[in-house]
């Protein structure tokens, strides 16, 4: 569903990825784990297209990335995004979430019934008429999981969405991407530096560093057959 062939990206003279590869399969949960600016958000800005690889091959459903325009957009409809730091728009919560929507057309009605489900989801039913900006971080964060999944991506990117959240909020989150995953096979690609997450989550990981994977394989095989002496010191195995 996601293949990624000796991706790889700088900027100027830094070289962040130098060859990461990896298929992650339709209906999956696929945590990309790796210590801070390891470059878990350049690579999941690359597959949604907000970024162009250096090198490599991404595929996302068999369309190359660098396809013409009709295919990357597409692509980009299939996808929905979570960023690290989700900004708000300057409006009501419900306008926060429509905007997808409003982008693909979708009548009025139906959007405001799909944002009252998406807010349903997520546990915050009637905040529809809330400034977003006056949201808490966990309920801002919410927001933009109910942003991405309103548009009922097949894939869902999301890159480190329990940053900076309190323990109630990460296990909301948490329950909310295995049930999404569950209930409607959403495909998803998760960032995190938390490799406990990772395990939580992911049906696989990948250990991303120094610019590739050092490793992808079950949380079973990352936790109990680190792959080299980084690995085994990054998941917290020193032997
Ligand atoms: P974190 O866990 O802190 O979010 P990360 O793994 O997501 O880190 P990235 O944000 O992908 O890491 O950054 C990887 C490296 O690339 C960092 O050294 C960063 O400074 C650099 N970098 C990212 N984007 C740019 C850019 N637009 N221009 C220059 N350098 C960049
Ligand atoms: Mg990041």
């Amino acid at each position: 569903m996601i293949e990624l062939i000796d991706v790889s990206k700088r900027f100027g003279d830094t070289v962040v990825l130098r060859g990461v590869t990896a298929r992650v399969e339709r209906g999956e949960i696929f945590a990309v784990i790796g210590p801070s600016g390891s470059g878990k958000s350049t690579l999941l800005r690359l597959i949604n297209l907000l970024d162009r690889p250096g090198g490599g091959k991404i595929r996302v459903n068999g369309v190359d990335i660098h396809a013409e325009k009709e295919q990357r957009l597409r692509i980009r409809r299939m996808m929905g995004m979570v960023f690290q730091k989700p900004a708000a728009f300057n409006s009501t919560v419900y306008e926060n979430i429509a905007v997808g929507l409003r982008f693909r057309g979708t009548g009025e009605g139906v959007i405001r019934e799909k944002v009252r489900d998406a807010l349903d989801v997520v546990g915050l039913a009637g905040y529809e008429e809330r400034r977003a900006r006056t949201l808490s971080g966990g309920e801002m964060q919410r927001v933009a999981l109910a942003r991405a999944m309103v548009i009922e991506p097949e894939v869902l990117l999301m890159d480190e969405p329990t940053a900076n959240l309190d323990p109630v909020s990460v296990g909301m989150i948490e329950e909310l991407v295995l049930r999404i995953n569950r209930d409607l096979g959403t495909t998803i690609v998760i960032s995190t530096h938390d490799m406990y997450q990772g395990q939580r989550l992911a049906h696989r990981i990948g250990v991303l560093m120094d610019g590739a994977f050092a490793q992808v394989g079950t949380p079973r095989e990352v936790f109990t057959v680190p792959a080299s002496r980084e690995v085994a010191r990054f998941v917290g195995i020193e032997n």
